[in-house]
């Protein structure tokens, strides 16, 4: 190495560090949940006095389900709710569903009107405010050929086994199918689904979906993925879970036992803030990721949650730290009672912009919007193809910065074989 190009490289160094200062200060002031064990752990010591648990209550998933919070005179003594909160709660009792695991409840910050987590669990009453939006904006319902089953893609499909969650999340664009009660679905309509896959070669992929797949007992899973991983043409499962964010009790040693036995098999699932990547989330994770079972997220972009370029890279690279890889972005759907957690794409767009270049690729997911009608994940991305003409691309680089790119015809191998001298 010539003095010059160290000095040139140091010069580059420079300027590559005047790229990350505005994150550098910004992530201070994000909150993460690993970070915040301390707050967490005094929150969960009220919950527990005010629920009268055990440790071994807590950690037991059965009792996290059980004692999911639903009723408003039980939460407004585990965070702050003022009157108004209060009514809006017992209003949209009426129209929506809601109900939070004690764990989850442990994440919200009760003097923080607009906690993240609470916009996330706690009906807000903005949900009143737009019911006239429809409940199925992805036409499901034509999407139906069997079972519980959804198909919109050549080779895959979706399998719904239930309708309960955790802690039914306030931007849920399925909530037409979360009724008042718990309700699996029936095993002659799951296996239906399971026929239909049998009868159709060409599915090689099916994910197992709801509600919250993981909310139905080992035995009720085993059956669904030991038949699923029984078909031949059947190449690969997917779980999609939100209990590693919501639940993570639920990943046990004999869940985990289960599943890595039907392998290949992937669990996605949904983490929006940063907040929500904690101690125990990270435990679950390990068992899972250290079984062989490889974790994906699937994160929805909302409004006054994570609609912000440095909350948003924060949140990817906690999850790369507890081994979960961000795979889609999701764009908020419209959908009824959850009107004020959309954003626009331009938000969307600005934080695909802020992650390419600044950061791993690794942390950067698929940003998508569901085309109108249940046509079909589209991708969106930031233009960096920004003309083109005979033998040539112009491009923009990460740092704005317009280049031209040689662009010559693909020679076939063979030809090129033919015409060598
Ligand atoms: C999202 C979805 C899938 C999976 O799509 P990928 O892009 O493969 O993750 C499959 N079927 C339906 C109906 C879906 O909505």
């Amino acid at each position: 190495m010539t003095k010059k190009s160290r000095e040139i490289s140091l010069a580059r160094a420079e300027t590559l560090k005047s790229r990350i200062g505005d994150y550098l200060e910004a992530r201070k002031h994000i909150p993460s949940g690993r970070a915040q064990t301390d707050a967490i752990k005094q929150r969960k010591k009220h919950i527990m006095n005010v629920l009268n648990a055990t440790e071994a209550n807590w950690n037991d998933y059965k009792w996290q389900l059980k004692h999911r919070i639903n009723d408003v005179n039980v939460l407004k003594d585990l965070i702050s709710l003022d009157e108004e909160e209060i009514q809006a709660i017992k209003q949209i009792d009426e129209l929506y569903r809601w109900s939070i695991s004690p764990y989850y409840l442990s994440l919200i910050d009760p003097d923080d009107k607009f906690d993240p987590i609470k916009l996330l669990a706690v009906p807000n009453k903005l949900e009143l405010e737009n019911h006239h939006a429809s409940l199925d904006p992805m036409n499901e319902e034509f999407t139906n050929p069997a079972g519980s089953v959804t198909r919109r893609y050549p080779d895959r499909l979706i399998i719904n086994v239930t309708n309960e969650c955790a802690m039914y999340c306030r931007h849920c664009q399925r909530r037409r199918n979360i009724g008042p009660e718990d309700v699996m679905a029936p095993r002659k309509v799951i296996q239906a689904s399971i026929d239909y896959v049998k009868a159709n070669p060409e599915i090689r992929d099916v994910l197992i979906t709801g509600g919250d797949p993981l909310t139905l007992s080992d035995t009720q899973i085993e059956w669904i993925v030991s038949e699923l991983h029984a078909i031949n043409h059947v190449e690969m499962i997917r779980i999609g879970s939100r209990t590693l964010v919501t639940l993570p009790q639920r990943i046990t040693d004999q869940l985990v036992n289960i599943l890595k036995t039907y392998q290949p098999l992937y669990i996605n699932t949904h983490f929006n803030h940063p907040m929500e990547v904690t101690e125990a989330a990270k435990e679950a994770a390990d068992k899972l990721a250290g079984n062989g079972i490889t974790l994906g997220n699937q994160a929805v972009l909302l409004n006054g949650i994570n609609n912000d370029k440095f909350v948003m890279r924060k949140l990817n690279h906690e999850l790369l730290r507890i081994r979960i890889k961000p795979y889609y972005l999701f764009h908020a759907k419209t959908v009824k009672g959850t009107h004020h957690l959309k954003t626009s794409i331009d938000d969307g767009l600005e934080i695909i912009e802020y992650l390419r270049g600044f950061t791993s690729g690794m942390a950067i997911p698929t940003y998508i919007v569901n085309a109108p009608g249940g046509k079909g994940k589209t991708p969106i991305l930031p233009e960096y193809l920004i003309g083109r003409g005979p033998g040539y691309f112009k491009i923009r680089t990460w740092e704005g910065e317009v280049l031209t790119h040689e662009n010559a015809d693909t020679i076939p191998i063979e030809d090129l074989y033919k015409n060598m001298h």
